[in-house]
């Protein structure tokens, strides 16, 4: 089964692409022209259901299976942010160095070196026939610094419960195992076998 993905996010595709290997998996850049998906929802699943509607209706053919994918990072000493804004928080044109250092110095600003901190994902299926939106949820601790630079956006400042090195620095398998993308996904592909 071909799943086209709504997302260009070059960390998401690589770690969605290594936990669907089943599927032929393609972003949707590789079908149509990238165009800009105004994320305008109030979670994490209206806006995954937002992006995969809207490549859905793009492609304009029947067959396909599109899914995707809404993630973020909430910290408890910033009351949760920047939640579904992750990937805005320095501003509407920042990358993910510009917000892994803008969070690290944001959690430096309330005089702590760390904070518990967790990461969402929601996962949405769009088809001809149905919609569908599952969650998964990585807990660890945020930390006002970054040490490693393997995964993406905040991994170097995350590190998952029951561990003492961050994202950035543990083998990619781990996060294969534990992420909140590889929770959601296996319950995605629950969902896509009984297509
Ligand atoms: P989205 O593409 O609108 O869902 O934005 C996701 C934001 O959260 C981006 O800034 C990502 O860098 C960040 N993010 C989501 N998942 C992860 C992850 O697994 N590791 C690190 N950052 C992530």
């Amino acid at each position: 089964m071909k799943l086209v993905l709504a997302t260009s996010n070059k960390g998401k595709v690589r770690e969605i692409k290594a936990l669907c290997e089943d599927y032929e998996v393609i972003p949707y850049s590789e079908l149509i022209e990238e165009f800009e998906i105004i994320e305008d929802g109030d979670t994490f699943k209206e806006n995954a259901l937002i992006k995969a509607r809207a490549v859905f209706n793009a492609i304009n053919d029947e067959d396909i299976v599109v899914l995707a994918d809404d993630s973020g990072i909430s910290v408890d000493v910033l009351d949760g942010e920047p939640g579904i804004y992750s990937a805005r928080y320095a501003g509407p044109e920042a990358d993910d160095k510009d917000n892994l250092y803008k969070l690290i110095d944001d959690i430096k600003a309330k005089g702590v070196k760390s904070s518990p901190a967790h990461y969402t994902a929601a996962i949405a299926i769009v088809t001809k026939n149905a919609e569908y939106c599952v969650h998964g949820w990585m807990h660890g601790t945020a930390l006002a610094e970054a040490i490693g630079d393997g995964g993406f956006g905040y991994d170097p400042m995350f590190i998952p419960l029951g561990y003492d090195k961050t994202l950035g620095e543990l083998d990619d398998d781990v996060k294969k195992k534990l992420s909140h993308r590889a929770k959601a996904l296996s319950l995605a592909k629950i969902i896509l076998k009984s297509f």
